[in-house]
């Protein structure tokens, strides 16, 4: 699924996903968007609402004014806290993007936000995951506040640094299968981060060791960690090509190494 955010142009994040709190906040209180426009993260069914509601803090009447979507496939989506007059029904279908309300301070809430849940497998509260790994900027052009709690997640969520690739026993890889993996532009720290890894096969043309940990060169200038949920496979080609440096400059020794993985080729890459 490629569900968008729920805000269409604003993000600021004000509570993340915990055991404790089963949803993100987005907005709380930021005086300058208030009752901006809450929008279907993917085409759907309304499958619950509520309206009419006002503020019932500190009663619990949890979400107050809230719209409930499925999204097929065990998905659903649920928008709490809206503003009286949400847009949409019961019963209606609502397409990517649509507005279903507007952001509120209704039911059990002590400021401007929309409290949103993803839900897999039932449309339970139980059910709710966190949201953060399965949205996607899809506007390039929309505002993430630079204050937000986990701005580098919402930001590079969707620009991995380096597509995962098809499985090949032929060449060594990595499979990545933890969803917010740093890719930095060189096998340090201290590297620039460019963003996160989708999770996924990807080719290693380089191996090397630094600052305690093992680094795999997954593409030109895109390096990643051994950590947690990062396996190493190694390639069952039978040729392996041993390549001495320095007898080529740096860049064409990485365009080398690039264009050796791109014909997957096992190198070994020897400084002399
Ligand atoms: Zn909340």
């Amino acid at each position: 699924m490629n569900f968008i955010y729920p805000l269409s142009r604003y993000i600021k994040i004000t509570q993340v996903y915990w055991s404790g709190h089963l949803g993100v906040d987005f907005g709380w209180n930021d005086g300058a968007y208030c009752n901006q426009p809450i929008v279907a993260i993917e085409d759907g069914t309304v499958v619950g609402c509520a309206d009419g509601y006002g503020n019932t803090y500190p009663n619990k009447r949890i979400y107050g004014n809230y719209v409930n979507i499925s999204h097929g496939n065990g998905w659903y989506s649920m928008y709490g806290h809206l503003l009286k007059g949400i847009t949409v029904q019961k019963g209606q279908t609502v397409r990517k993007g649509q507005v279903i309300g507007y952001m509120g301070n209704t039911g059990y809430s002590n400021g401007q936000h929309l409290h949103f849940e993803l839900r897999k497998g039932a449309n339970a509260k139980a059910n709710s995951i966190d949201p953060l790994n399965y949205l996607f900027v899809e506007d390039r052009t929309i505002f993430v506040n630079p204050s937000s709690k986990e701005y580098d997640r919402i930001r590079y969520r969707d620009t991995s640094p380096v597509q995962p690739v098809e499985r090949n026993t032929a060449v060594d890889q990595i499979e990545v299968g933890l969803a917010f993996l740093n890719c930095r532009n060189k096998p340090s720290l201290k590297g620039e981060r460019l963003g996160f890894l989708a999770e996924g096969f990807y080719n290693v043309s380089e191996i090397t060791e630094a600052e305690g940990y093992t680094w795999y060169r997954i593409g030109l200038d895109r390096w990643c960690a051994q950590v947690d949920k990062v396996t190493f496979l190694k390639g069952s080609a039978s040729k392996t090509y041993k390549v001495l440096f320095p007898y080529v400059s740096v860049g064409d020794r990485d365009k080398l190494i690039d264009l050796a993985q791109e014909a997957q080729l096992r190198i070994i890459v020897e400084e002399n």
